[in-house]
């Protein structure tokens, strides 16, 4: 199955897709994880993309179409994948129809449904671990003593692009170039949408449902 998880950043798109990559055993596929692996790792991709992704801007087509094509051939992207943040623009998006152009294409987009209050309310609340990237947030799911993963004893930080005056732009960035592509998969026929604003278990459990649905088709 080829998935493809489409909402504005702060919907729970992340966290659920590693949930359903863990559960069916395909990989979750993150542009936002690739990019800052790059650039924790210094590398020339990294220090390309560091200030775009620090004020909340997109980094360049050709750089992440070229990082996903590359992405998309390797092994475990065989029985497939959930696209986590890809594609964001228009572009991507007929990319990722050429290079599946003999595949079918992609088999289902979700879009994670959430209002814009909601969203600001959950990313400027959202700490996330420097060690294994899991999202805490300080409101129902706090790190322990103080800044220490829950999950594996790492250090939790705010991620830059996480405060307010970036998210607001990230959310307007999302409108523009992002938000076209709801219709673009409505038009045809991948669009299913899902209640992002629920709490996570039944956000999942829609998801699960879904999945099971979808690959009885
Ligand atoms: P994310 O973790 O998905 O919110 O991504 C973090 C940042 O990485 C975004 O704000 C962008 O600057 C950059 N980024 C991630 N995915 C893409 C993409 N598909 N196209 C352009 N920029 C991206």
């Amino acid at each position: 199955m080829r998935l493809i998880f489409l909402g504005a950043p702060g919907t729970g798109k992340g966290t659920q897709a590693s949930v359903l990559a863990e559960r069916y055993h395909i990989p979750q596929i993150s542009t936002g994880d690739i990019l800052r692996k790059a650039v924790a790792e210094g590398t020339e991709l990294g220090q390309k993309a560091k200030a775009i992704m620090e004020s909340g801007g997109l980094v360049s087509d050709d750089i992440i179409i070229a990082l996903i094509e590359q992405r998309l051939t390797e092994d475990d992207c065989k029985n497939g994948y959930i696209l986590d943040g890809f594609p964001r623009t228009i572009k991507q998006a007929e990319d990722l129809d050429r290079m599946l152009a003999d595949k079918n294409g992609i088999d289902a987009v979700i879009y994670f449904d959430v209002s814009e209050d909601e969203i600001v309310k959950r990313l400027t609340s959202r700490r996330t671990c420097t060690q294994c990237g899991y999202n805490h947030n300080m409101i129902y799911d706090p790190p322990v003593d103080g800044d220490k993963c829950a999950k594996c004893g790492g250090t939790v930080i705010q991620r830059d692009d996480d405060k307010e005056e970036t998210v607001r732009n990230r959310l307007l960035v999302y409108a523009d170039k992002t938000a076209p592509l709801v219709d673009y998969y409505k038009n045809r026929n991948k669009l299913y949408v899902i209640d992002g604003a629920q709490d996570v278990q039944k956000v999942r459990q829609d998801i699960v449902d879904l999945y099971q649905k979808l690959s009885k088709v």
